[in-house]
């Protein structure tokens, strides 16, 4: 008989302290991120203590696929020695210096070689230590220069519903779904939301070429409404992640990257998630979709998630103007302690050695089949859509395939295809009714098709638990 896996409080964590113990201390003391009011505090988490390429091992020692990579993160894979001795090699040469007096040869180095991804003239980076961080830059840069050029007025930004933009005030403001909202205060007077431009949730009868004249028809009107002279960026996400993987329509965002240039609005493309491979390309606004934001955020990836790094990439036309302005001596009184870190900066450039030594050209070539055989999970009843880009895809269960309609919050589907993957060996990231996959780059073909038959039998016996 096989053996029954065993619990973590059973297995020894790592340092010789018990697996009962740890699990003891984070329930004890440990706040997980979104955590619910009821159980903050009290509730520990299925314990990662490995990893290794697309897999990490969890505290009862079985090795699962890990579906979301972390968080959207983990591009490089996990265990990837290159970057663990760089970060230990930087540590020991310059671990931390002030940015505010000085620089360092990792950030200056990574700068450039960013600045040679980005569109055209988007050529100046400022550090952060995540996505959040870089949205909240963008649009502090965005209110500072306003105020410098003399037009404090033109501070509103649009972001639409169905966005997620990070967990800072400003940043969560923007967030254009509904969970963000219920329980948070925001700084809602500054910002307007348009449509989610999901083609799969489009109104009944509509084209997609039609449901996109309504997206960009919706925000002229908001600028005609609200005046351009107050509205001072938009920000997307090119395919938008945590909202559902949602795909824009054909040229949507060419044409709202027009309305903004026509109107003197900041286009700022959250690329959190879509840059350093996940799409493909190191920046996903000009290679995947034809863009030339004036500013782009990222974080994640950018160092595989090894070391919190994020960054803002900024027009430089916009500092010209700066330059030019009355008041070229108003300081952006913007920094952080860790802006411009030596050791995520190091991580970062081995990084991007490994995405441009035939990481990237790796995803390219095996996103055809991923989005294949995860699109082939649509046979299932429980399955309304399946998209996606790149490495990136969502499967969008519903209630049933006539009407398309969700199913009721209290099923909690994705939660229960998550469980069911996990016995059978993969992380998924459930969103409602939705599971999320980005996996590692490094995932071959065969185990695209591990993952996809592990997901086919975690939703079939999500099925069977409906009946
Ligand atoms: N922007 C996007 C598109 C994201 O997906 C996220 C996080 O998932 C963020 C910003 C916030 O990034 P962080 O969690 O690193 O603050």
């Amino acid at each position: 008989m096989a053996a029954q896996p065993k619990t973590a409080d059973e297995v020894p964590g790592p340092d010789g302290v018990s697996g009962d113990e740890i699990t003891r201390l984070a329930e004890r003391h440990l706040v997980q991120p979104w955590p619910v009011s009821g159980s903050i505090g009290a509730e520990a988490r299925g314990r990662i203590d490995a990893g290794e390429g697309i897999y990490v091992t969890d505290a009862a020692g079985r090795r699962l696929i890990d579906g979301p990579a972390g968080m959207w993160c983990v591009n490089a894979g996990h265990r990837n020695r290159e970057l663990a001795e760089v970060m230990a090699a930087q540590a020991m040469e310059l671990s931390y210096n002030s940015p505010w007096y000085t620089t360092n040869v990792p950030s200056a180095l990574l700068s450039a070689r960013l600045a040679g991804h980005a569109p055209e003239g988007v050529d100046h980076v400022f550090y952060t230590t995540g996505g959040s961080s870089a949205v909240e830059t963008a649009l502090r840069f965005m209110q500072f220069s306003n105020n410098v050029k003399g037009r404090p007025e033109k501070k509103l930004i649009v972001s639409r519903q169905g966005g997620y933009h990070g967990s800072t005030y400003l940043a969560a403001s923007l967030n254009g779904r509904p969970r963000d909202h219920d329980w948070m205060d925001s700084a809602g007077d500054l910002v307007v939301k348009l449509t989610c431009p999901d083609p799969f949730r489009r109104p009944e009868g509509t084209t997609v070429e039609a449901f996109c004249d309504f997206l960009v028809e919706e925000f002229r009107q908001m600028i005609e409404a609200r005046g351009a002279e107050r509205i001072g960026a938009f920000i997307a996400e090119p395919v938008m992640a945590s909202g559902g993987v949602i795909v824009p329509p054909d040229d949507y965002l060419k044409r709202m990257r027009k309305l903004c240039r026509d109107n003197d609005i900041l286009f700022i493309a959250d690329e959190v998630v879509t840059a350093f491979g996940r799409l493909g390309h190191v920046f996903a606004s000009q290679d995947v979709f034809g863009i030339d934001p004036d500013m782009i955020t990222f974080a994640k990836g950018v160092t595989s998630g090894y070391f919190p790094l994020g960054g803002v990439m900024i027009a430089g036309r916009l500092f010209e103007e700066l330059r030019r302005s009355n008041h070229s001596d108003a300081m952006f009184a913007h920094g952080l302690t860790y802006s411009s870190h030596p050791v995520g900066c190091a991580v970062a450039l081995k990084n991007l050695d490994i995405l441009e030594g035939g990481l990237l050209e790796h995803a390219r070539a095996v996103s055809d089949h991923f989005q294949k055989s995860l699109k082939a999970l649509e046979d299932l009843p429980l399955v309304g859509e399946v998209r996606g880009l790149g490495l990136m895809a969502c499967v969008e269960c519903v209630a049933d395939r006539v009407s398309n309609n969700p199913l009721a919050l209290d099923i909690e589907v994705g939660k229960r295809i998550d469980r069911h993957c996990q016995e059978l060996g993969l992380l998924v990231r459930p969103l409602i009714h939705m599971c999320v996959m980005s996996p590692p780059l490094t995932i071959t073909a065969a185990q695209i098709d591990d993952m996809a038959a592990i997901l086919r039998k975690g939703i079939e016996l999500t099925m069977d638990d409906l009946v």
